[in-house]
């Protein structure tokens, strides 16, 4: 076991090392030998060392470049060196962390984790949660107990009763809505297509003037951060509206929540914390290992009564249950990179780590303007959308930018127009990495609109 630990950690150093220098994307050879693994269930056992260095040899080569400093794509950050420490240290414990007796540091670390969690982001103390797999199940969960508390409220037990026959739930989700939300609320019957559906402006967000009228029956979806333009719904206005009527008001804040961890970025989610449901991730702008996403909710018997069962060699002790606020029973203990990474970063290191995210995307922003191309967002957080001219000139971009390898950027359609996607939400990402992956991006852009200039004389 010595042997076999220590060269896995000398084969991830020596990954992570050759980060620096890697194409971000993996190579078409890379990815061809990916075939070498397509073999028959081998009927041998094969030693240890020999699984490590196949996984080694052929899937360190095959993996995209996410851990390190140049990968911009789908608002995931890299891991923090304190969570990959823990996260080995945790696998060497095996913990299930579904119940306190099963594991009594994880369901410790998760006490902890939810107190500051709920003081870092600024969410009303007390307010219960749970650790779940990511932000989609945050929403399930959060719109799960939203879904309880609307229907306890008209004397129907949805847990037992399920939905049929049951007293009618109005759901209010903006146009520029998340899909995840969508899933979540099919995934409780609640409906993908039943939805009201309101306005958002340029930014994507929701316009409260715009709100149908709502009552004790109604739940308001709301956003914290637009996956394309990081636009947060004005909370303040709707969470008042909402309240006036009685109405239940949940945010998807994947990674948007997290900006109020910075003192420079707290103004965007004022009257957040007036919502009744959270929803967000730790493995995007917190920087913890896949899969991670938390859920919070202010009256947390709402969630219990959502999620909590009994069978009789479930042990009850007098602590809280972790598996009481979540969907999953048995699972791994998330809380342990969490709180590795709220310890090692501290109130300042995480305001730090937002911050920096935020300036790394207004200075993309401010050099992809001056060479002349589109941003075609307000850049208040860590994304930006760019536009290279016509909509195929900026596809070829895009591909373009993701051959070259030497950043990646995703490709978006945003109120009807093809954008590039750049979100910034690593720690490892310098401003070394920033320069190297705008002047990359530059330079291709002026070569493929240049050819394109050509093409249309010709
Ligand atoms: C990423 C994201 C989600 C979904 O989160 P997962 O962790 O991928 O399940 C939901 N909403 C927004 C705004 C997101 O950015």
């Amino acid at each position: 076991m010595n042997e076999l630990l220590m060269e896995a950690a000398a084969r991830a150093t020596r990954y992570l090392d050759g980060l620096r220098e890697r194409h971000v994307p993996p190579s078409s050879d890379d990815l061809a030998r990916l075939a070498l693994l397509d073999e028959a269930f081998p009927e041998k056992p094969t030693d240890a060392q020999t699984v490590l260095r196949v996984l080694d040899e052929v899937g360190s080569p095959a993996t995209m470049a996410s851990a390190g400093g140049r990968f911009f794509g789908f608002v995931v950050g890299g891991t923090l060196p304190a969570c990959l420490a823990a996260n080995w240290l945790a696998a060497a414990w095996d913990q299930e962390a579904g119940q306190a007796t099963s594991s009594p540091i994880a369901s410790a670390l998760e006490e902890v984790c939810l107190r500051w969690l709920l003081d870092a982001l600024c969410l009303p103390a007390g307010s219960g949660g749970g650790f779940v797999t990511g932000c989609t199940m945050a929403n399930f969960s959060g719109l799960a107990a939203a879904r309880h508390a609307l229907l306890k409220r008209a004397g129907w037990d949805v847990e037992a009763q399920g939905l049929f026959d049951a007293p009618a739930i109005t759901v209010i989700v903006s146009e520029a809505v998340h899909v995840s939300v969508l899933k979540a609320l099919g995934l409780l019957g609640l409906g993908r297509g039943r939805v009201r559906t309101v306005p958002a402006d340029e930014e994507g967000r929701m316009q409260p003037e715009a709100l149908p009228r709502m009552d004790s029956q109604t739940i308001v979806c709301i956003q914290a951060g637009n996956v394309n333009t990081g636009a947060f719904a004005p909370a303040l206005e709707i969470c008042s509206l909402a309240r006036q009527a009685g109405a239940w008001v949940h945010v998807d804040g994947a990674f948007g929540l997290w900006a109020a961890a910075a003192p420079r970025r707290a103004r965007l989610v004022a009257g957040v914390s007036d919502a009744d449901s959270w929803a967000t991730d730790a493995h995007k702008w917190l920087n913890v290992p896949y899969d991670s996403g938390l859920v919070f909710v202010r009256d947390a018997q709402h969630l219990r009564d959502s999620m909590a069962v009994n069978a009789p060699y479930l042990i009850k002790g007098t602590r809280r249950e972790p598996d009481e606020f979540v969907p999953e029973l048995s699972r791994r203990a998330r809380a342990v990179e969490i709180w590795a990474a709220l310890c090692s970063l501290g109130r300042q290191g995480l305001a730090d780590l937002i911050e920096r995210s935020c300036v790394h995307a207004a200075r993309f922003a401010e050099g992809l303007r001056a060479a002349g191309y589109e941003v075609l967002n307000e850049v208040e957080l860590n994304q930006v959308l760019v536009s290279f001219g016509e909509d195929n000139a900026t596809r070829r971009v895009v591909e373009a930018v993701q051959r070259d390898g030497t950043c990646w950027c995703g490709c978006t359609l945003w109120r009807g127009r093809p954008a590039m996607r750049i979100s910034v939400s690593s720690w490892a990402t310098t401003d070394a990495d920033r320069e190297r992956s705008l002047g990359a991006i530059l330079g291709i852009a002026n070569e493929v609109t240049r050819a394109g200039v050509i093409r249309h004389r010709s």
